[in-house]
């Protein structure tokens, strides 16, 4: 089977993964979902890097990152920027009517650690977290997690550090214990490779006592539920459980069975590949030295919907430039389970189509 969708998310699904969603349903409050979820569990560890909490939500990233806010931020959260999808932390703060702050770094730019550190030393304001976007996908743009989090531990003990790898998790590092991060999710759409619906996600325990603080947060994303139910392997309420069952089998294969240093390195190589072939007929958009692993948005020399449509004739579906960079960019979704040979199969098409 040749996977000829480069979309930067939803991704390509494997057919056998496919097959999951199809099995007979089950209750879940049935010891075979304890089993599953468990399964799960333990394989979600080291998929964030920790040995603490994960848990798994029905529902697409932007909830979890509204719950996240909800359940982390009293008062005032700091939202850093570089992007369509980092802005929405900040659309989703104001939605909650909560005081938020912002550090832009640009579209197609990093959000500088040292910056963050300055405008938390220069700002007396106390934050009640800070948000951060590991992988910027509308401009292909990942950002130092590591060091961004350090920052913040540095110049302001007590924030808690929140972080969206909806488009990184399974195909980028995340040490969620070792960097010091308190939330952090990813819908499964990604760079999990599964078909849309839920979300996964690890929390600190200084986020759970912040949880446990805040009186309202509401029911269906309290995370001291998510978190006191997965303690008993088990959610709070009904999920989707066909989604569980591809979820269950496709972490099997990511840390079990490709592995997840060959995983990444995979990853890597297909930047690298796209970076390398493209450089004939269109520019890297963003920061070179910031270069994502699954996403890369490129600005060609003919318009991208052109390239786009005349790919879409041979069979081949690219992603299209977001936002500001709509009608300058396209973008090519390397990202999930997605083999080199078809990437390098999608790009001999495409540079026939963007030179010719
Ligand atoms: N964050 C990033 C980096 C994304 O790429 C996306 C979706 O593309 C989202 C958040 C939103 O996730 P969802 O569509 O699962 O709500």
């Amino acid at each position: 089977m040749t996977c000829k969708f480069f979309n930067p998310g939803p991704t390509w699904v494997r057919p056998e993964i496919l097959q999951e969603l199809a099995r007979p349903v089950m209750g879940h409050r049935t010891p075979e979902f304890r089993d599953l979820y468990g399964g799960i569990l333990t394989n979600l560890k080291p998929l964030f890097g920790t040995t603490g909490d994960a848990f798994v939500v029905t529902s697409s990233g932007t909830g979890v990152m509204q719950a996240a806010l909800e359940n982390c931020v009293g008062r005032r959260v700091l939202v850093t920027t570089c992007g369509a999808f980092s802005e929405r932390w900040f659309a989703i703060a104001q939605s909650l009517g909560f005081e938020v702050d912002r550090l832009d770094a640009g579209w197609g730019k990093a959000v500088d650690p040292e910056a963050l550190a300055d405008h938390l030393v220069s700002r007396r304001t106390q934050y009640d977290a800070v948000t951060l976007t590991h992988n910027e996908t509308s401009t292909g743009v990942t950002n130092d997690i590591a060091a961004l989090a350090q920052a913040v531990r540095d110049e302001s003990a007590g924030t808690l550090v929140l972080v969206d790898a909806v488009s990184s998790l399974g195909g980028i590092p995340m040490r969620f214990d070792e960097w010091g991060i308190d939330v952090c999710l990813a819908s499964v759409q990604k760079g999990l490779a599964l078909p849309p619906g839920i979300t996964v996600a690890a929390m600190s325990k200084a986020a759970l006592e912040r949880a446990k603080k805040v009186p309202y947060r509401g029911t269906y994303f309290d995370l001291v539920q998510y978190k006191e139910k997965a303690d008993d392997l088990t959610v709070p309420s009904t999920p989707s459980i066909s989604h569980f069952y591809a979820l269950g089998a496709q972490l099997d294969h990511i840390v079990r069975q490709e592995g997840l240093d060959a995983r990444y390195e995979r990853h890597r190589r297909m930047r690298d590949t796209t970076l390398q072939r493209s450089a004939k007929y269109a520019k890297a958009a963003s920061d070179p030295t910031h270069a994502s692993c699954t996403v890369t948005a490129l600005q060609p020399v003919k318009p991208p919907d052109v390239i786009r449509a005349e790919m879409k004739k041979r069979g081949y579906t690219l992603g299209g430039g977001y936002g500001e960079w709509k009608d300058t960019t396209f973008r090519i979704g390397h990202m999930g389970d997605i083999p080199l040979d078809d990437l390098n199969a999608m790009l001999d098409v495409l540079e026939e189509v963007a030179l010719g």
